[in-house]
């Protein structure tokens, strides 16, 4: 019988939750990272919706909130 061995690089030990956090808080948007949504002109994330309203390259409307 022939056994396979694969080996992958394996962290030396876990990242305790503060230590993973402090990391990511460094993660954040930046301005550059928004687009101004050309119907309501608010900043809004690139190749997204615009959450307030709902609008995506201006015309297609995906969602409606206005009727809650
Ligand atoms: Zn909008």
């Amino acid at each position: 019988m022939k056994l396979e061995l694969q080996l992958f690089a394996v962290p030396f030990r876990k990242v305790s939750k503060t230590r993973g956090r402090k990391r990511r808080t460094h993660y954040k948007i930046s301005e550059n990272a928004t687009v101004t949504c050309p119907k309501c002109g608010s900043a809004v994330r690139g190749h997204r919706v615009c959450p307030s309203c709902g609008t995506y390259k201006g015309k297609e409307v995906i969602k409606e909130k206005e009727a809650e």
